[in-house]
């Protein structure tokens, strides 16, 4: 017997429509480059993005078209989420901190119609434009006395193109398994891959995460995105804050800017704050610099790499909570959230402690599980440690045009790349990672690429690049060379030597030379091994 309820999509457009009508008065403010504080709201963003509905439909695009963005956070931009989402089209948030190649490489991967781009991002497009193989033009997220003069072609002012739209737009009914979003991913091996989330995915992940164990928005929210929107959807906080009428207050490029950050708090009361280590650092460091104080802000999330102990406890000083919380592009990407149970909160500091840096329990909607090599499930005791796999209806079951792929699939669980413990409570904890990847501020670096540029000097034999912990990134490469014999380079020769073959923020900071790296039974470097050899040294 079926059960007989309504059948209503679960698409972004049911969350947008919410908003626009329940709390059309919640304030969205953000630093642009244009302006140190726009102030607008949902009426207001809605509006506009139904008037950029209209104008897309003047470009000629087909539905499931991808229209790349290369912006920070801010007003615009969600507008964008919107109005891109809404009117059947995906909205490809391009991370603008890679290389020009590898932008190359995913907007034609993902076959991009048009690239709406800050100010800031348009001598990086114009240095690529001509390798992008089917964007048809570009759109300056600015006003039309802000407009650079570029030499991209087929350029249009953002402002410009909506100023004359009408604000009234009929949304298209959305089937809720098409797709509404695309986020390519670094952190796996090979080239980027394409996570294509659906407007079910998402609404599913907007009502999961919002339950009270975890994110728990509502209206009195005051909420503050330091995680970038070319991250995973702002970890999901854009609808978030739609679905309870939270306050948002966008960074824009000032994300790394401790002292705008605390101002951003005190001026408009912000309580709740999203983002990774690296930023709560900087917002620490200033914070204690200054004598400031952010006496507003409740809760922290920190995600995207474990929390240093160091940090929680100079948070706490300042009266803030930091809540860990885990996932990754393929999950939405909430899949953990560490609240601490009554009984926790009696423990002595220190016992605390050890639970409040776990990376949490699961957030109703996620399963997980560990298992050992040979995919047997292993005990939720605290001890065992395995591969980390999970499943729900918000992770990803294929990356984008590898639909033929299921390498990450065993069994229909998605395999994570994390190491990780579970214990009795539910805490899991990641203690190792089996992908080759390096996490800096947030940031994937492939080892595999570092790895191949170094192998090109003629002086090495063989060269292996591991994260080692950094105070200020979380993780930085280590570069690892065996010298090819009768050679003697210097290691500032084999760092310059990176220069210009990766990106600048992907070369480590040092190498060092070993008389060998240890390798695995079937002859592939020995991480793993190479990690334990050098677990002492930090930069
Ligand atoms: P991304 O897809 O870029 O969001 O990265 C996801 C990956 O970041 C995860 O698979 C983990 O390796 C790492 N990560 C995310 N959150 C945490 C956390 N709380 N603790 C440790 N590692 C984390």
């Amino acid at each position: 017997m079926r059960g007989q309820m309504m059948d209503d999509a679960l698409t972004i457009t049911s969350i947008m429509d919410f908003a626009d009508r329940v709390f059309p008065n919640t304030e969205i403010v953000s630093v642009t480059a244009d302006n140190p504080r726009h102030r607008s709201n949902f009426a207001e963003a809605f509006a506009r993005s139904r008037k950029l509905a209209n104008a897309l439909t003047k470009l000629g695009l087909q539905a499931g078209d991808r229209l790349a963005t290369l912006a920070w956070n801010d007003y615009r931009h969600f507008e964008l989420y919107y109005g891109i989402s809404c009117s059947g089209y995906v909205c490809h948030t391009i991370n603008p901190r890679l290389f020009p190649e590898q932008i190359t490489y995913i907007a034609n991967h993902a076959e991009d119609q048009w690239v709406f781009v800050d100010v800031a991002f348009v001598p990086l497009l114009e240095q690529v434009q001509d390798q992008l193989e089917t964007v048809k033009g570009f759109v300056v997220l600015t006003s039309a006395e802000h407009m650079p003069k570029t030499t991209l072609k087929n350029v249009h002012c953002y402002e410009t193109l909506i100023a004359d739209q009408p604000d009234t737009f009929a949304w298209p009914e959305l089937d809720e398994n098409s797709a509404c979003a695309l986020c390519y991913t670094s952190g796996t091996t090979g080239n980027p891959k394409g996570v294509l989330y659906s407007h079910r995915s998402t609404v599913l992940h907007c009502m999961g995460t919002n339950q009270s164990s975890s994110l728990s928005l509502s209206a009195s929210d005051s909420v503050m995105p330091v995680v970038p929107m070319f991250h995973v959807n702002a970890w999901g906080v854009v609808y978030n804050a739609a679905a309870t009428g939270a306050k948002l207050v966008f960074p824009g490029p000032k994300m790394g800017d401790g002292e705008t950050l605390a101002s951003l708090v005190n001026e408009e009361q912000v309580d709740f704050a999203m983002g990774v280590p690296t930023v709560w650092l900087a917002l620490v460091n200033y914070l204690k610099e200054s004598g400031t104080r952010v006496d507003s802000l409740q809760r922290v999330i920190v995600g995207g790499a474990a929390c240093p102990e160091s940090l929680m406890r100079a948070m706490d000083e300042f009266d803030v909570a930091m809540q860990v919380g885990w996932g990754m592009t393929e999950m939405s990407p909430l899949g953990t959230y560490n609240t601490l149970l009554p009984w926790m909160n009696d423990l002595p500091d220190d016992e605390k402690m050890v639970y409040r840096l776990k990376a949490g329990r699961l957030i109703y909607g996620v399963k997980m599980r560990i298992v050992d090599e040979e995919g047997n499930e292993l005990p939720w005791d605290g001890k065992a440690s395995g591969r980390l796999q999970v499943r729900g209806p918000w992770v990803c079951k294929s990356y984008y045009k590898l639909e033929d792929s299921d390498a990450h699939l065993p069994d229909g669980w998605f395999d994570t790349g994390d190491v990780a413990t579970i214990d009795k409570y539910g805490y899991m904890a990641i203690t190792d990672r089996t992908k080759d990847v390096i996490k800096s501020g947030g940031e994937w670096i492939s080892s595999i690429d570092v790895e191949n540029a170094a192998m090109g000097h003629e002086d090495v034999q063989e060269a292996a690049v591991i994260g080692v912990p950094h105070p200020k990134w979380t993780e930085r490469p280590l570069l690892v060379v065996v010298k090819r014999p009768g050679t003697d380079p210097s290691k500032e020769e084999l760092l310059g030597f990176l220069e210009g073959k990766i990106a600048k923020w992907w070369i480590p900071e040092d190498c060092v030379f070993v008389e060998q790296i240890p390798h695995t039974a079937t002859g592939k470097v020995s991480k793993k091994d190479l990690r334990a050899e050098f677990s002492s040294y930090t930069y």
